[in-house]
């Protein structure tokens, strides 16, 4: 078998993959990536990318029914507009192709070497990757596992046919009439969305007594409004207890009653499992964090020279942060002092409206101990907002009271994903809701509520 040796060997080419090889091939490591499927793994292939651009291109399709229905405030006029399916996912496949053929010149321009081809862990410097027609067996003094995870599927509706995995429902070759989605976390809210507004009637059943159970209530009120005022049917507090093709989905709700959804296509986006096992890496015995690999503030595993990041690693199951994890493990196999140690993670789900947080939510500062203030900001109060028609939502700030340190910024809202960014600034940088609140913030923009919602903490809000 074909031998190479490398300094460092990275098992995956998603966010968190290919970001440590290309920062390490920066540096002067000598580096090789396997991935066994398509560069940019889950986010640029089936993940993060095709479900925005879908959710966008949905966004946009209903826009236009509404002016065809006269329902712009606007005053803006259109006749029935219609959709060509298969020009939408191609438009989408472009996206893909552009993202992912970059990544591929961006490895090339650092010096990577890429494997097309499965890897099979042999021991902690050793791994066979598999390519068409021969296999490979690379050496390296670092192994970066980077292998991400892939979507849980409940034993009762096995993923195939009429039952969808995300990776489905981001390339339809038809819409269906009815969608049951299965959790109303992440995956499942977005693409409800996104299939509504295309035209599909949505049914969602949530096992937990409220959509998106890990963010506050004022946060999620305004999603599920608008889930509603969309014809997005709820199922909250019931599980799932099987599917057949005649009935469709059976659901079972608190009082263990028992009732069919009719659907076309079910979406089961119940979370996602970390790809730990199966391709040797048992063999390595790794301290297991659940169903993760273990890591410490490094991203070192329990053995010396082997490293993890990304989805593999368990939550937060982010691209961004799979990414700041590879750089972080790049710096230091090249002799750089690094620690992963964020203060802020920012976590954007891309419902309609728009939901952020970024640093604790006030029920993580309370359990820390920290006393804290905290102010909103209402969009109806954004001139900016007005005139996007988006005046739903809120921003809100949570800072430390002894000092007034931010430690947290929470909105809900059109286009709040954007904010994320001067969210995790303030945080990283130890500000306090004064220097917010002292920045002169462009007008008219929605970051003004950003402004305003520190300066109504501080007791001097100017524009409510
Ligand atoms: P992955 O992206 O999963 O990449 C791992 C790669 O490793 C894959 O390409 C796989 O083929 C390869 N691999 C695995 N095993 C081997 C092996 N043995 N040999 C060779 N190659 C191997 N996150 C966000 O931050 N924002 C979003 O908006 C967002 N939207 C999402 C929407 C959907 C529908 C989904 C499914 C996920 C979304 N995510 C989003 C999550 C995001 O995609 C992941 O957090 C991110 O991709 C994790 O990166 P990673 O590098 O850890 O793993
Ligand atoms: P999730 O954890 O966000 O949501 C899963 C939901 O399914 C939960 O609300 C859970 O209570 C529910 N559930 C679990 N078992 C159930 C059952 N048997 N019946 C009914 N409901 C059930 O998971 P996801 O939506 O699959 O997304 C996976 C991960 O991908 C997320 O955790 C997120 O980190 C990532 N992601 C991020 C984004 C983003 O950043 N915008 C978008 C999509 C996905």
């Amino acid at each position: 078998m074909k031998e190479i040796s490398t300094k460092l060997l990275v098992i995956g080419g998603g966010p968190g993959g290919y970001v440590a090889a290309i920062r390490a091939g920066q540096l002067g490591v000598p580096t090789v990536l396997a991935e066994g499927a398509s560069l940019g793994g889950t986010c640029l292939n089936i993940g993060c990318i095709p479900s925005k651009a879908l959710i966008h291109a949905a966004h946009d399709f209903e826009q236009a029914r509404l002016q065809a229905a006269g329902n712009s405030p606007m005053g803006i006029r259109v006749s029935e507009p219609t959709l060509d399916l298969a020009e939408t996912v191609r438009w989408k496949d472009g996206i893909v192709k552009r993202l992912t053929s970059g990544v591929g010149a961006l490895l090339r321009k650092a010096g990577v070497q890429v494997l097309a081809g499965w890897a099979t862990v042999e021991d902690g410097k050793t791994a066979v990757v598999q390519l068409e027609g021969e296999a490979v067996r690379v050496r390296c003094e670092h192994l970066l596992i980077a292998t991400g995870s892939e979507p849980v599927a409940l034993p009762s509706m096995p993923f195939g046919g009429a039952i969808w995995s995300s990776t489905d429902a981001l390339s339809p070759t038809e819409l269906p009439r009815r969608l049951v989605v299965v959790g109303a976390g992440y995956i499942g809210l977005e693409l409800s969305f996104a299939y509504r507004k295309l035209g599909t009637e949505v049914t969602v059943v949530e096992a937990a007594p409220d959509i998106l159970p890990r963010y506050d209530e004022a946060l999620t009120k305004p999603v599920l409004d608008s889930l509603k005022k969309a014809g997005v049917v709820l199922h909250l507090g019931c599980s799932v207890a099987g599917w057949d093709a005649k009935n469709g989905v059976h659901v079972r709700n608190a009082n263990a009653d028992e009732f069919a959804l009719p659907a076309d296509k079910v979406l089961v986006a119940v979370g996602r499992r970390p790809r730990a096992t199966g391709f040797g890496i048992d063999s390595l015995q790794l301290t297991m964090n659940g169903r993760a690999i273990a890591i410490d503030a490094h991203c070192a595993t329990s053995m010396r020279g082997v490293w993890a990041i990304g989805d593999v690693t368990g939550e937060p199951v982010l691209a961004h942060r799979a990414m700041a994890q590879g750089e972080c493990v790049a710096e230091q196999i090249a002799g750089k002092a690094r620690r992963f140690e964020p203060m802020a993670i920012p976590a954007v789900c891309f419902t309609d409206p728009e939901v952020v947080i970024t640093g604790l939510t006030a029920q993580e500062a309370s359990a820390a101990g920290i006393e804290t203030v905290e102010a909103s900001f209402p969009f109806a109060a954004n001139g900016r907002a007005m005139t996007l028609g988006a005046e739903g939502g809120f921003v809100r700030v949570l800072a430390r009271k002894s000092d007034h340190v931010i430690i947290g910024w929470h909105a809900v809202g059109r286009s709040v994903s954007e904010l994320s960014a001067a969210f995790g600034q303030s945080i990283e940088m130890g500000a306090r809701l004064e220097d917010v609140a002292g920045t002169i913030h462009a007008h008219p923009t929605l970051g003004e509520a950003v402004q305003e919602a520190a300066m109504r903490a501080l007791g001097h809000s100017l524009h409510i």
